[in-house]
């Protein structure tokens, strides 16, 4: 089974990708993709932007599996509206997006969030970027989740992007190496050669995952990276499928 970590409810205009399931699905068969997870981090009302996705998810639940976003602009509202996404809306993860709310990952703002990722033992996803945290210190630097790892060993944490370029990756895998709750998820639009066979040799094959971007980016590009990678057969399986299977609890 292929499992895509990481794709968007919304639409992106001005590249043409939009809100259609019908044509997110077409894209999914076509990388042999069986369910995506997916998010909406347009509305800075957390409600709408989870009520959307679940809406979405509805239209395919055997497809698509709903996680929810909330802002650290309201943290009056983000413990009773994790509550009500994952209880009442059903959604299986969190995603997080520092870089919109001008908060840097280490700021106590977001204590909630992985607490509460740890109390119902969810992922959380979060955009991340290996920039130099002191040029721009909202980005998601991955080496800022590792308090958080460790702080809340329930809570899966998942660097989307993969760090998104070389020093991004590397900072990614040294963040993977000290905690065993921490994982990396491979799409960006950064795409060295080796890139998966060097997270695979310095994170281990059980900790990176299969996502796209989708819509924003043709699914078939990662899946592809992983295929055609150097790396075992168990491993391609597992990054595909296998450890986000175990995240999500299907497993
Ligand atoms: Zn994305």
């Amino acid at each position: 089974m292929i499992i895509d970590f990481h794709g968007h409810v919304g639409s992106f205009d001005s590249i043409g990708a939009r809100q259609d399931a019908d044509r997110i699905l077409r894209a999914m068969d076509m990388a042999q993709v069986d369910l995506a997870c997916v998010f909406n981090i347009g509305h800075g009302d957390a409600s709408k932007a989870n009520q959307l996705t679940a809406e979405f998810v509805a239209q395919h639940p055997d497809r698509f599996i709903g996680f929810l976003f909330v802002t650290p602009h309201y943290p009056e509202e983000m413990e009773a509206e994790m509550i009500r996404g994952a209880d009442e809306l059903g959604l299986k993860g969190i995603k997080i997006y520092p870089p919109y709310f001008n908060r840097s990952v280490e700021d106590a703002i977001w204590d909630p969030i992985f607490s509460f990722a740890h109390q119902r033992k969810l992922p959380v996803i979060s955009h991340t970027d290996g920039t130099d945290p002191i040029v721009n210190p909202n980005n998601g630097e991955p080496q800022m989740f590792v308090p958080w790892a460790k702080k809340y060993p329930g809570a899966n944490i998942v660097l989307a992007h993969a760090g998104n370029f070389r020093t991004g990756r590397q900072s990614c895998v040294r963040a993977a190496r000290s905690c065993p709750n921490i994982y990396i998820e491979i799409c960006t639009s950064w795409r060295h050669f080796r890139s998966i066979e060097d997270l695979v040799e310095g994170a281990g094959e059980d900790r990176v995952l299969y996502g796209s971007d989708l819509p924003l980016i043709d699914p078939r590009i990662h899946t592809g990276r992983v295929l055609t990678a150097n790396i075992s057969d168990d491993a391609k399986r597992k990054i595909l499928g296998d450890n986000a299977a175990r995240l999500l609890h299907l497993s």
